[in-house]
């Protein structure tokens, strides 16, 4: 047996294991500090009660012999795809087929599944700093990688690849840096994968937090995309089913790989769980998508007051009002991680140092709104008294 040698070569998640190592370093010598977290990109407001009531009935439902199901469609439910399209695709204009939308157990698991769609010898391009998961899926598959640097001096938006790319991983709302594309930058992206022949994978997660008008909300708003572009969805940051799992995927026939998409999903995926998807159906309900608003408004509300406050201490914010996280440039002689240490010594507070997500995070960390509002207001204080 040969182990897959792009595998064995890769290192361990650095970023969040040398996070949680300083951190714990630092509680075990000041065991009374209290930490304050701001960095991490998991949701803490509970899961709306109405998507929580679908749920219990559906664990009701495989309890008894009249209502038990197996084995679901390995694509989903049609139902689910169907409300799916109804309320998130044709109030914009794009028509679908159910058999384009493929319901999965979250964004993460699609996003690295993709990548067996195509050739070995493709290459893929990957904006600089990024979620790490499209760097770390291309490194697997021993791809290369074609790093697009973005930072303030580009407005966060690179430039189209110089050279061919076959593989384009495009997300905004972006993770770390918070942007988002106007249509007319979209469609460059989608323009440039036409000409090349390029496929981009759009990760859209945060799709539910872009709130100014005439940003685009699917990769669809744009002329030929059906032909160019995958994009991928998750329940986790919009409805907080980081823990339930579900997410969607829609592989439009006309990108020639959506019978692929499928031949290979049922063979290795038997399909997200009845439970998730009932759950993830309640979405669309009235009362579930108010309970969905309320908690986006708190987080809203938060990745305000961690803007307003940084910046009113003198920092170079980004990002924080169509996504959770705000991007904020380290003071001057101070990389990402010793910024981050000296938050953690001086005020307690944890972040996220952006060299973590890529070579053009230097010189960055992330806040995200995730956090928990009371503990932004005391971090931003005790802030305000070191700087
Ligand atoms: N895409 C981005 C940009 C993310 O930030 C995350 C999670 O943090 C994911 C995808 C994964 O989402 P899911 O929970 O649906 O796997």
């Amino acid at each position: 047996m040969n182990s897959n040698p792009y595998l064995q070569q890769m290192k361990g998640s650095y970023l969040f294991t040398e996070i949680v190592n300083r951190t714990k370093a630092y509680t075990a010598s000041h065991p009374d500090a209290r930490v304050l977290r701001l960095g991490v990109g998991d949701i803490t407001r509970p899961i709306p009660e109405p998507l929580i009531r679908a749920m219990h009935e559906a664990v009701e439902e495989l309890a008894h012999g009249g209502t038990f199901r197996g084995y679901g469609p390995e694509e989903g439910y049609e139902w689910l795809r169907q409300a799916i399209i109804e309320h998130d695709y044709r109030p914009r204009g794009i028509d679908l087929e159910a058999d384009e939308v493929f319901i999965s157990d979250g964004a993460g698991s699609d996003l690295g599944n993709l990548s067996e769609l195509f050739a070995p010898d493709n290459s893929v391009a990957i904006l600089d700093p990024s979620y790490p998961a499209y760097v770390d899926t291309s490194r697997m598959a021993g791809r290369e990688i074609i790093f697009l640097p973005s930072h303030a001096e580009n407005a966060f938006v690179p430039a189209l690849p110089a050279q061919k790319a076959d593989i384009i991983y495009l997300c905004f709302p972006n993770n770390p840096t918070g942007t988002v594309l106007t249509r007319e930058q979209l469609q460059q992206w989608v323009d440039y994968a036409r000409e090349n022949k390029s496929i981009i994978i759009f990760d859209s997660a945060y799709e539910a937090f872009i709130e100014e008008p005439g940003i685009p909300h699917s990769i669809y708003e744009t002329e030929g995309a059906k032909e160019v572009a995958i994009e991928v969805r998750s329940f986790s940051k919009s409805a907080g089913f980081t823990a339930v799992r579900c997410g969607y995927t829609v592989v439009p026939r006309q990108t020639g790989l959506q019978g692929m998409w499928l031949r290979r999903q049922c063979t290795k995926f038997n399909g997200a769980s009845y439970i998730s998807q009932k759950g993830a159906l309640a979405c669309y309900t009235p009362e579930g998508r108010r309970g969905i608003l309320d908690n986006l408004a708190a987080y809203k509300q938060t990745a305000q007051v961690l803007s307003d406050g940084l910046r009113s201490m003198g920092y170079d914010v980004f990002g924080g009002v169509n996504a959770p996280y705000i991007w904020c440039r380290v003071p001057q002689g101070y990389t990402s991680w010793s910024f981050f240490d000296h938050l953690l010594n001086e005020c307690q507070v944890v972040c996220t140092p952006g060299a973590g997500f890529g070579a053009s995070g230097e010189g960055y960390v992330r806040f995200s709104a995730f956090s928990k509002r009371e503990d932004c207001e005391e971090a931003l204080l005790r802030m305000q008294h070191v700087k």
